[in-house]
Formats: C-alpha cells, structure tokens, sequence
C-alpha cells in the first residue's frame, strides 16, 4: 500500500527555500507544492493563487477562527503567512506527494498535528554565504536584514529537530535530494 507523503521543508531566512520550491514547481510535476495563505502584499510578478494566496488581514482572521489554517505564523515580526488545511489534505487523499515550505514556527505546529511527514531542513553551505544571499537580494531595507539575520541565528539551531538536513549549495543539488527524499527520481541532466 503506497502511504501519501507529506514533506516539510523548512529552514533559516534567506538560505533559498523559496528558490529550491519554485525550482521544483518548474521540474517536478509530480510533487504538488502548497499555496500558502498571506497577508503580504504581492512583489512584482507574483500571481494571486500560484505563488500566495494575497489576502487581507480581515480574510486572514476568518481562515484562523474557523480553523481552516493547518498552521500560520507571523514572519519576521511582520506578516502572517499559513498553509490551507483542506487542499493539503485533498491532495494527501490523492496519493499526490505533497511539500509544504514552510518557515521554522510553522514546521514545528505541523509536527504536533502531523508527526509522521518528513521534515527537511535547508541548510546554507556557511554562514557568511548566507549573510552574503541575504544582503545581496537588495529587497529588504538594513534595518529588516538585521531582522532577518538575527532571526536566522535562532532558526540555525533548529537542525536536530529535523528528520533530514539537504545543503542548498546548488538549486539544482538541493532540489534533487529533496525530491529523492520524496521517493521520487532526481531528473537526468
Ligand atoms: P516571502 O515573504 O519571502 O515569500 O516568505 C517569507 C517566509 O515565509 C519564508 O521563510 C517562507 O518559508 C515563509 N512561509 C511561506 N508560506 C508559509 C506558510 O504557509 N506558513 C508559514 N509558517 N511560513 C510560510
């Protein structure tokens, strides 16, 4: 019997998780990627329903008291983000091999509700390339990288309360261990 697969992937800001899932929407068919809920307003050139679901914090409250919401956090002290429960769980019903990508606080609600998915912990390949990603992304003000840094150190430890850690020292390097600890086969390049 085939058990459906839900894999979480998490990790500290900036060390590319959102790199490694839109890598992964764009070659693996086969895994379906969650849609996140946000309070966010949209960056140039994202789509309301492929890359978030753009909502208002009034729309936001509503999923979170109807406890539609798997689970959600607020990021970097700012923004609420969360996974919809009822179309993870459609999928999962599916047999479809299901990632979430997820930030630290989120990863760790799933893992009271859900213990048996496989989490995945996306390490830099060092520090200072991640301060280095960080900073060079150029959309964060410095008062917000000093954010994002100091909340990166506490996200760091978190490693041992992983199932798996996958270095992003490549897109491509990282997505296929991700996907082969999905079960799936790397692609042939
Ligand atoms: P960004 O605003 O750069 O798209 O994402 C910021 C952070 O929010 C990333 O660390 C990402 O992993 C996290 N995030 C995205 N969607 C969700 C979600 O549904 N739940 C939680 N807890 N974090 C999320």
């Amino acid at each position: 019997m085939s058990q459906p697969r839900l894999t979480v992937l998490a990790g500290p800001t900036a060390v590319g998780k959102g790199t490694v899932s839109t890598y992964i929407r764009d070659n693996y068919p086969e895994v379906w990627l969650s849609v996140s809920a946000t309070t966010r307003p949209p960056r140039p050139g994202e789509v309301d329903g492929v890359h978030y679901f753009f909502l208002s914090s009034e729309e936001f409250d509503r999923l979170v008291d109807e406890g539609q919401l798997l689970e959600w956090a607020v990021v970097h002290g700012r923004n609420r983000y969360g996974t919809l429960r009822r179309t993870v769980q459609a999928a999962m019903d599916e047999g479809r091999r299901v990632l979430l990508e997820i930030d630290l606080q989120g990863a760790r609600q799933v893992k009271e509700s859900m213990p048996d998915a496989t989490f995945v912990f996306l390490a830099p390949p060092s520090w200072e390339e991640m301060v280095r990603r960080l900073v060079g992304r150029g959309t964060e003000t410095p008062d917000e990288q000093q954010q994002r840094l100091e909340t990166a150190k506490l996200e760091l430890a978190a490693e041992p309360e992983f199932n798996h850690t996958v270095v992003n020292d490549t897109v491509e390097h990282a997505a296929d261990e991700l996907v082969s600890l999905m079960g799936l086969l790397p692609l042939q390049r």
